[in-house]
């Protein structure tokens, strides 16, 4: 999680796809929200792990692989934890690399500025009422008709792997790769995801903070972080962190269980 003073635990989920047993270290001190979410993206690609294994066994074959990247010109959703994370490792970047990275989202806010699209978005980010199902899927398709490609893609492929959002682990397609490159035309099979870690961050930070659960668009985040720093200066028990985030967790694993029609084992 951080370099703080940490204690290391052992924990066992149950998903559909079957256990996870792995180890975790908690801070003991104060922290951050967004001293969790490396943690919470590795349980998160660890279940999913279990599912890929699941496909792989039932003759399916996992699609992506590195240089594909027709899914980096979708619109990528972060919990507000992530996008305050993604700032705090943009900040803490070499200003030459951290300039170069803020020009890149520059370019995007003006392509998506002039087709008015910047506006609708921000709007989202700031209502009080995010956008339903529907209208979700309107703003997606027409982000996703720009084919913009995202401003972390270099050479078809992702230039912070290590820090790439939840959203971005989670999407395995067991489809033909170049079925991706028209979402809306091709069918496309996903691999299951049990947890999804930015619906887990975002629930957690609703709790936390008394707000709505919001979601902030890939292109926006750094500039709806940077408004929102303040944001970023409460801690809070790095214990009351993982119970709480865990709690989500189990949550998200108890619908999958029901969607995947599989009994939770004890
Ligand atoms: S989701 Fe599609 S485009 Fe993205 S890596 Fe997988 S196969 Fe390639
Ligand atoms: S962060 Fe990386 S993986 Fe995610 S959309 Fe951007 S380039 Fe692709």
């Amino acid at each position: 999680m951080t370099s703080d003073p940490s204690e290391r635990f052992e924990i066992a989920i149950n998903t559909p796809a079957g256990r996870l047993t792995t180890g975790i270290e908690i801070p003991t001190g104060f922290v951050p929200v967004t001293a969790i979410v490396p943690l919470m993206r590795r349980l998160g690609e660890e279940t999913q792990a279990l599912e890929v294994a699941r496909a792989i066994e039932s003759q399916k074959v996992v699609s992506c692989a590195k240089g594909c990247a027709a899914c980096c010109r979708m619109l990528v959703p972060l919990s507000i934890p992530e996008a305050l994370a993604l700032r705090e490792w943009v900040d803490s970047l070499e200003i030459e690399e951290r300039q170069r990275i803020v020009s890149r989202f520059d370019e995007t806010k003006a392509v998506l500025g002039a087709r008015g699209l910047w506006q609708k978005l921000a709007a989202w980010c700031e209502s009080t009422e995010p956008p339903n199902d529907e209208q979700a899927e309107l703003l997606n398709r027409e982000y996703y008709a720009l084919q913009i490609a995202c401003p972390f893609l270099e050479h078809e492929c992702c230039s912070i792997y290590a820090q790439r959002p939840a959203a971005c682990r989670e999407l395995l397609v067991s489809s033909p790769p170049e079925h991706c490159a028209d979402v809306i035309q091709n069918p496309i099979e996903p691999i299951s995801v049990p947890v999804r870690m930015s619906t887990v961050l975002g629930l957690l930070w609703q709790e936390l903070t008394v707000t709505p659960a919001m979601l902030i668009p890939l292109p926006l985040a750094l500039d709806w972080a940077e408004h929102h720093q303040h944001e970023n200066g409460r801690t809070w028990k790095g214990s009351e962190l993982f119970d709480k985030a865990l709690d989500k967790v189990w949550r998200c694993l108890s619908q999958s269980f029901q969607n995947q029609s599989v009994e939770p084992k004890p």
